[in-house]
């Protein structure tokens, strides 16, 4: 005989909480997030179906697998984890539950998800973040990303947090701390909105202001040397 577990049928699909790594595929036209442990090395996107991450061909989740999108109740819970040194880059996530899922004391897991906010934290040096940099790591096609101040982004591969929302897709919401960034485009169906533009603009500023300190640098050696 099988012992089944209760199903349950929500009016509304659930909700939840987890961490990842934004990422920004090779050729800069898509962005995504990939997890921070288990399914770490395969990036998903923002409205995206899980599978096993054992290559097992069965679907995920699967009940005697540890397969599946993860994710916990309560969002202290998963801000915890990102106070660990190896997790200080990643962002939180909130998510919404869709598909199959099975039920755990913390959290869910399961089959597919779709990212609603995605809150990125300060650049490594403290300031809000306006970017989201190159983190020098990555998975094959995709670069993995970290939190950047203006100052701090520099000539590293960067994409402002608006620009990162709307190559994500799928309405997702990029914010820094406090502030929320809106999906670009919201109700334009195709190109960049002016939110998007500003932040672009932010990040062209930072970037010029740096060239000019290195240029204004690489002159007085050039004129110490005589
Ligand atoms: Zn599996
Ligand atoms: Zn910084």
């Amino acid at each position: 005989m099988r012992v089944r577990l209760p199903e349950e049928r929500p009016a509304e699909p659930p909700t939840g909480f987890k961490i990842a790594h934004p990422m920004l595929s090779q050729d800069g036209g898509r962005a995504g997030f990939t997890g921070v442990s288990l399914g770490g090395a395969l990036p998903y996107g923002v409205l995206d179906e899980a599978h096993c991450v054992y290559g097992l061909r069965h679907r995920a989740p699967h009940r005697r697998c540890d397969c599946g999108f993860h994710c916990v109740h309560d969002r202290t819970a998963a801000e915890a984890m990102l106070c660990t040194a190896e997790h200080r880059s990643a962002v939180l996530l909130d998510v919404t539950v869709l598909g199959a899922y099975i039920r755990f004391e913390l959290g869910f897991r399961y089959a597919r998800q779709r990212v609603r906010t995605a809150t990125v934290g300060p650049c490594a040096c403290g300031a809000v973040a306006v970017a989201l940099a190159d983190a020098g790591w990555g998975r094959p096609g995709w670069r993995g990303l970290a939190a950047s101040c203006a100052g701090c982004v520099r000539r590293r591969t960067a994409v402002s947090l608006a620009t990162f929302a709307r190559l994500g897709g799928e309405g997702l919401r990029v914010r820094a701390g406090g502030g929320a960034v809106e999906p670009a485009g919201a109700g334009l169906p195709e190109g960049p909105g002016v939110s998007e533009l500003v932040a672009e603009a932010a990040l062209l500023q930072a970037r010029l202001d740096w060239f000019q300190s290195q240029l204004a640098r690489l002159g007085e050696r050039g004129s110490g040397k005589g």
